[in-house]
């Protein structure tokens, strides 16, 4: 049997407004294999939220998908019908949302909203045992039971975050998205956090894609990291290849602002702003900021190329007859 997961193909998402047609990701196309944790890094309006709404299918409209695949074991969740593909949520694949301070209902108990969330699929039995699933996943995000009797707004921001991941992981998905998990958190409590996701990630199984910005949560957590810009994939690669011999121009500036304890040295940020995703420019979409351009960058969009079997960028210093056709 394959322990592919997760094969998204060639996806769009397109948000069209009286000034025109926001193409917001523009052709991802990535695997995922059963337990890998994939990083989506990127500035703001990369596309990375974007992406990961997209394959929960809970973009707002008039968002739409007018190209792409999503094929979840052998499922592409873009051909469910509505109610099929809330079935697949928290059952197929989950999200544990960005702030979760408003990802709860305030005016609930905790153990309503886990009881809300098993009757929506069909799962509720009897009041003991969903208490004893209760109290069982809580125990698995490193809380006490007792918690399931409080209001949201009685627990502290990692609380609600690590039952967010208890609710997220309730059903038992093959995919775990999380959109900036820690984002509010202090260092100390985003560490445990992550640790409690890791930990239930590997009891599950599952495969987890960790949207964020931060390149040294990144590093601690993923096995993958994947770079966006202006709505494409830029680079895909093992994370300490991405970090030591980072290829793609832009990726080597994201490294090289990671500020570090040992060196002393002035921050270098990335020059530049991101492009507009209303009139992007012609041919790379980083040619405007790239120092190391070349001729026909402003006029030919790059392909995707492999380095290697698990390394892909995509940039015309990469000349593509030199290298393998990007990885299935
Ligand atoms: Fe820079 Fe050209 Fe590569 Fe784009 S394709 S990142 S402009 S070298």
């Amino acid at each position: 049997m394959s322990d592919l997961t997760l094969k998204v193909d060639n996806l769009h998402v397109h948000f069209p407004t009286p000034a025109g047609v926001v193409k917001a990701v523009n052709g991802v196309t990535f695997t995922l294999r059963q337990r890998e944790r994939l990083g989506l890094v990127g500035e703001s309006g990369s596309g990375k939220t974007t992406t990961a709404l997209a394959l929960m299918r809970l973009l707002a409209p008039p968002a739409r998908i007018p190209h792409g695949s999503m094929i979840l074991d052998g499922v592409d969740l873009l051909a469910l019908s509505e109610e099929k593909m809330r079935q697949a949520r928290f059952a197929e694949i989950s999200m544990v949302p960005q702030g979760a301070m408003n990802s709860l209902n305030p005016v609930m108990r905790i153990r309503s909203q886990f009881v809300e969330l098993f009757q929506a699929h069909g799962q509720f039995t009897s009041s003991s045992d969903i208490d004893a699933r209760i109290a069982s996943l809580l125990e698995q995000v490193g809380l006490n039971p007792s918690v399931a009797g409080m209001f949201p707004h009685e627990l502290s921001g990692g609380m609600k975050q690590r039952v967010c991941i208890a609710m997220a992981v309730a059903l038992r998905p093959k995919v775990i998205i999380a959109d900036e998990p820690t984002s509010a958190l202090d260092v100390v409590v985003q560490r445990q956090v992550m640790e409690t996701l890791g930990r239930v990630q590997e009891a599950l199984g599952a495969t987890v894609i960790l949207v964020g910005h931060d390149m040294g949560l990144m590093a601690q957590f993923v096995d993958r990291i994947g770079v966006m810009y202006a709505g494409r994939l830029v680079e895909v690669g093992p994370v300490r290849t991405i970090f030591r011999t980072p290829k793609h121009p832009y990726t080597q500036m994201l490294i090289a602002s990671i500020p570090t304890l040992e060196q002393k040295k002035l921050f270098k940020g990335i020059p530049g702003v991101a492009p507009s995703l209303l009139n992007p420019p012609s041919g790379c979409p980083f040619h405007v900021r790239c120092d190391q351009r070349l001729e026909h960058c402003s006029r030919i969009v790059p392909d995707s190329i492999a380095l290697s079997p698990d390394h892909w960028v995509a940039c015309h210093l990469y000349p593509k007859e030199e290298h393998h056709d990007q990885p299935a």
